[in-house]
């Protein structure tokens, strides 16, 4: 017979980054047991303070929680976290999930679900949108990969840190989704810095000309969330330069292996490769407005 598995109650989370921290914090006020780890040890101490327990190692983390979450940079990242030496699959027994919540490589995160079941652990790709913000308030927006018995079973664990959260697919089918996401994110980006900087050339008021378009059909998340960023010349990361560029190389590459031709993020791509040379790879997104100020001195 069959066991049921028993409701979570302890949360790993490794990676206390601009998501991860805040996440860490929400799963806290949501009242689960959490264990923190951070490459920077330092990092882990204001969630201490809060109430977490600090682990040495994602391993640790991992022996410690029914569900490790991650949320880190990059797609070796992740697999040095979870697969490498100290990682999550370490300390993992047989039944714990493992729920990546970076943005990483579909494929990569299938050989890594390969890799869990393997040793009897489960996976779920989750990877979220709605920024800084979003994982402060709790209010971000989850796409999940994985089998949908253990989407459920983990689900009261996402709704502690968002609030559209989405079942949709097997192994990588979150992954690919916010590699859509991203794509619709860019285009938007782009489109919110020019209508700025036109405001601001025709001497209008920008930030009037920013609230009453925000309200009708060019609403969106950057027009209210960067727009007034952009023109405070707040420049601050709220998501890094450097790591979108990763997400758009994830894109060209899911795109490459499909022969599609997606003209506006290659356009984006290379106008966030000019920030990054000039100097803005660690300037939040919004700092995209500075090189569309550039093109017309
Ligand atoms: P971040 O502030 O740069 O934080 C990155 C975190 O990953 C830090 O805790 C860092 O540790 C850790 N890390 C990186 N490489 C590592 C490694 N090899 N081993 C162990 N730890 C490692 O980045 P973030 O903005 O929180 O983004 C995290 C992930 O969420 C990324 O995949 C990003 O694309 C995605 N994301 C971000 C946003 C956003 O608006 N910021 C929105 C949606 C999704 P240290 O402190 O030691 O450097």
């Amino acid at each position: 017979m069959s066991e049921t598995p028993r409701k979570i109650r302890l949360v790993g989370l490794v990676g206390l980054g601009i998501m991860g921290a805040p996440m860490a914090r929400n799963l806290l006020k949501a009242g689960f047991d959490v264990t923190v780890h951070n490459r920077t040890r330092d990092r882990e101490k204001p969630l201490a303070e809060a109430g977490a327990k600090r682990a040495g190692s994602p391993a640790e983390v991992a022996a410690g929680s029914d569900v490790s979450i991650t949320i880190v940079s990059d797609t070796p990242d992740v697999e040095a976290v979870v697969l490498g030496a100290g990682g999550v699959l370490e300390g993992a027994t047989a039944g714990h999930v493992t729920v990546d919540m970076s943005t990483i490589s579909p494929a990569a995160t299938r050989r890594i679900a390969e890799q869990a079941a393997a040793r009897g652990v489960e996976t779920l790709d989750a990877p979220v949108s709605g920024g800084d913000v979003g994982a402060r308030d709790g209010t971000l927006s989850i796409m999940v990969g994985g089998k949908e018995d253990v989407f459920y079973r983990v689900l009261p664990v996402f709704e502690a840190m968002g609030k559209t959260i989405t079942y949709i697919g097997d192994h990588g089918a979150g992954q690919t989704t916010k590699l859509c996401n991203q794509v619709a994110v860019t285009g938007t980006l782009l489109a919110t810095c020019e209508a700025l900087v036109l405001a601001e050339r025709c001497g209008l008021n920008a930030e009037r000309v920013r609230a009453a378009i925000s309200g009708g059909a060019a609403g969106s998340w950057q027009m209210t969330n960067l727009g007034p960023r952009m023109l405070a010349r707040d420049f601050a990361p709220g998501f890094l330069i450097r790591l979108l560029l990763k997400d758009l190389r994830l894109v060209k590459e899911a795109a490459d292996e499909l022969n599609l031709t997606l003209p506006g993020c290659a356009q984006v791509q290379q106008l966030y490769q000019a920030a990054q040379s000039a100097g803005d790879g660690e300037a939040g997104t919004q700092a995209l407005f500075k090189v569309i100020e550039k093109l017309s001195p």
